[in-house]
């Protein structure tokens, strides 16, 4: 019999806020059309595969990685067109740096500001390293409130301040202007997540030299490279070079670094997809508009979000045919309904199409209503 132990059981050693947390959740697709995560669907083509290959084989994985990632870091300044004064963080997805630069001005008390509804891991993050949250609804279509926003600035003086453009989960990009005067009226942080970059092509990397608390986010992830995780911080020195001290030395592997460098040689491969992509989200957006009780919402993003009648029943029915998208409803007021599907290749699109609308019909005609 192993004796009694006396170490405290998690609810007495943990943290409050830990406790209180739900896991993010990822639901198996195995075998599905996979349309939740916003990954780009297409593999790259065989010549490029067989030269990463060719650099897996010859990786030093026996060894740690170059930690400040200089070659890989000047080719992401190459791409970007960064100014020579911008510096650059790297993470290990831009998750990590999102946690990054929470843990870094999380003084007892601090907020971290966003709009509701976001992107979930500003508010869990927040959770995780003990800062506050301050959820600003968004407006009628998700525009951003700019009267509600500058006020709970007033009011909460954030620490860090976070506004995804486009948004997740609705796909629009918020005002520039609007945005210009969160930077001005904000006491610290405002990050740009540009996690879309690709599929709106507006950015706020040309206003970095105009504003010394503005730092662009961006990640590779839905550009392709979602399973290399790799995401970057771009702006001031100032800011970057403390935020530098949190990271840790190693969080870019060598297999992230080399890959991703050769990625971005070949950048223009991933922006012929994601034009792609774009091309297949005006056909899905059209389809969505001509289905009826589907009301789609306008996307800069490579997803689009939608409200469907019965949406359990539709997200539920999509799900039996084989299509994995994500359910919405329920998760904030102004989701009810909602549904949002990650642009497929074409043909995972059709398919996707013609489940939404079996799944439509049988919903109707279980509420009686056709
Ligand atoms: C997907 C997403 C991220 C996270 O990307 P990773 O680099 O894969 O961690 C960050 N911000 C937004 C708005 C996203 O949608």
């Amino acid at each position: 019999m192993p004796s009694a132990s006396i170490a405290a059981p998690p609810d007495r050693l943990l943290r409050q806020e830990v406790l209180a947390l739900h896991a993010y959740h990822v639901p198996p697709a195995t075998g599905m059309i996979k349309l939740d995560a916003m990954e780009n669907p297409y593999p790259l083509p065989p010549s490029l595969r067989e030269e990463i290959a060719r650099l897996v084989a010859n990786a030093a994985i026996n060894r740690y990685p170059d930690p400040g990632a200089h070659s890989l870091k000047e080719k992401i300044r190459a791409v970007t067109g960064l100014a020579q004064d911008a510096a650059v963080l790297l993470g290990n997805g831009s998750d990590e740096l999102i946690q990054l630069l929470a843990l870094a001005v999380a003084r007892p008390g601090a907020t971290l500001l966003s709009v509701d509804p976001s992107f979930v891991m500003y508010r869990m993050i927040a959770a995780f390293t003990g800062m506050r949250y301050a959820g600003v609804p968004l407006a009628e279509n998700f525009a951003l409130d700019l009267p509600a926003v500058l006020g709970a600035i007033q009011r909460h003086q954030p620490a860090l301040v976070f506004l995804a453009y486009p948004n997740n989960p609705s796909g629009n990009l918020f005002d520039e202007e609007a945005i210009k005067q969160i930077l001005a009226a904000a006491p610290g942080l405002v990050v740009v997540d540009e996690a879309y970059y690709a599929f709106a092509r507006a950015s706020f990397i040309p206003l970095l030299s105009q504003y010394q608390n503005l730092l662009v986010m961006r990640t590779f992830s839905k550009l392709g490279m979602a399973g290399l995780r790799l995401g970057f911080l771009a702006g001031s020195r100032i800011w970057l070079e403390q935020l530098e001290k949190l990271r840790l030395p190693y969080n870019v592997g060598v297999l992230t670094q080399q890959v991703a460098e050769k990625l971005l040689q070949h950048h223009d491969v991933l922006l012929q997809q994601a034009e792609q992509i774009k091309r297949d989200r005006a056909w899905l957006y059209e389809r969505l508009v001509g289905t009826a009780d589907v009301r789609p919402y306008p996307s800069e993003a490579n997803f689009i979000l939608f409200r469907a009648m019965h949406a359990d029943d539709v997200f539920a029915g999509l799900k039996q045919r084989g299509v994995l998208i994500k359910n919405l409803n329920g998760t904030h007021s102004l989701l009810a309904d909602c549904l949002r599907v990650t642009v497929g290749t074409p043909e995972e699109n059709e398919r996707f199409v013609a489940a939404l609308q079996e799944s439509l019909h049988t919903a109707r005609a279980s509420f009686g209503e056709s």
